[in-house]
């Protein structure tokens, strides 16, 4: 089998885990497969080069970031082919560069544009474990480029797909993508499979389990992959396109996302163009805009409204700033905004074929006495925004009744 595994930050992060990783890359070669085996930056590497950049000037110019940021990938090859070396496994690493990976200039969030795995196949056929430097790719000029944070899985599926390996193992330090993040909700259980969208509804929703680059690119080539443990050797969780057997389950999984704030405008005039003003003027500021909520008219004389919406916390000072100078134009009353919410959410695709399941959700909800702020959905997803005190209680009773 041709296998392309990718371990992440705290798998290699010191030279004991980066040892542990070489003796899982040896038992697959024992068992005959071929590997290519996709590193990221020891754990806390990577944060701590942008921090070094940033002593020096607030916004460090990105080419350079680049440049910078590389080096952490490029420490791990190296010393995961040397750890495969004192094996006595033949084992050579590359730059994402000479690994074939060609990007667009777009620095610091680049995306691949091609792979031409040319040196990999002669190294494979070479009988050596290939190792690729994750997260970083180059344009056609040669300019080193990197993939947004995360991206090692981006390589990670991006090379099985060029490859065509019979297996993508993205190895963390979780077993696998569960029901509801474990630390909060002691009743998780770790799912078999999970369906592309579904494991992008729970990326966006703040289950960091994997960047959802990533995961649109598999979807996109349909690339197969699990996630699993570098630490024990349980099955992980296949990752795939649906199928008609996955519908069977209402609600896959939970999440609950801490990192968003509530702005409420109130006494936004009711008339056409106005909602298109503060938007606008808010996707300029480069402030991501998550759910929007407007209530019907009130007051007497000019029709006025009141405008929720929430967006990420550390857009919040950004997204006020921008509207303290729209407010005397458009002229709204007050600006409220809050950071003590939590937005939880309920996943699944077979919520495409049953009914009742919001009724079920927000009965749950009743139930605790959890007040619900907002809500919103989609074909797969049903979000409410709740008081922070009282999430993790909420996304406990929503877990026991319909996953428990
Ligand atoms: N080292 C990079 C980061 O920390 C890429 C990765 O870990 O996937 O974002
Ligand atoms: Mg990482």
């Amino acid at each position: 089998m041709l296998i392309v595994q990718k371990y992440g930050g705290s798998s290699v992060a010191n030279t004991d885990r980066i040892k542990h990783v070489a003796s899982r890359v040896a038992q697959c070669r024992a068992r005959g497969d071929r590997v290519v085996v996709v590193v990221s930056a020891m754990s806390g590497v990577t944060d701590n080069l942008i921090k070094l950049a940033r002593e020096i000037m607030p916004l460090p110019n990105e080419r350079e970031m680049d440049m910078l940021l590389a080096t952490g990938e490029q420490t791990t090859i190296a010393l995961t082919a040397i750890a495969l070396h004192s094996l006595g496994i033949p084992a050579v690493s590359l730059t994402g560069a000479q690994a074939g990976i060609v990007t667009d200039g777009v620095h610091t969030k680049a995306r691949i544009q091609n792979i031409t795995p040319r040196k990999i196949h002669e190294l494979l056929n070479q009988g050596q474990v290939v190792i690729v430097a994750g997260f970083q790719g180059q344009t056609r000029e040669g300019q080193v480029t990197t993939l947004g944070r995360g991206g090692s899985d981006l390589t990670a599926i991006a090379l099985a797909a060029a490859i065509k390996a019979d297996l993508c193992q993205i190895c963390t330090d979780v077993d696998g993508v569960y029901t509801a993040d474990p630390r909060l909700v002691p009743d998780a259980k770790k799912l078999e499979e999970i369906s592309y969208d579904e494991m992008l509804e729970l990326a966006s929703l703040g289950a960091k389990v994997m960047q959802s680059r990533s995961v649109e690119f598999a979807k996109k080539f349909g690339v197969v992959f699990e996630v699993r443990s570098s630490l024990n050797d349980h099955p992980g969780t296949i990752v795939k396109e649906e199928t008609k057997n996955m519908e069977a389950v209402v609600v896959r999984g939970v999440s609950l996302d801490k990192n968003q704030a509530k702005v409420t405008l109130v006494g936004v005039p009711d008339k056409p163009g106005v909602a298109a003003r503060i938007f606008k003027a808010i996707g300029d500021a480069g402030v991501n805009v998550d759910m929007i909520v407007q209530n019907i008219s009130h007051g007497s004389g000019a029709p006025a409204t009141d405008l929720s919406f929430t967006v990420d916390k550390p857009d919040l000072p950004r997204a006020q700033k921008t509207l303290d100078a729209l407010k005397p134009d458009i002229g709204f009353g007050r600006i409220l905004a809050t950071e003590k919410i939590g937005k939880l959410s309920i996943v699944g695709v077979g919520m495409k074929s049953h009914t009742g399941v919001a009724g079920r959700m927000f009965d749950t909800l009743a139930r605790e006495g959890v007040n619900i702020d907002m809500i919103s959905t989609s074909e797969i997803k049903i979000s409410v925004v709740v008081d922070l005190g009282k999430a993790e209680q909420a996304m406990r009773a929503v877990h026991a009744a319909f996953l428990g």
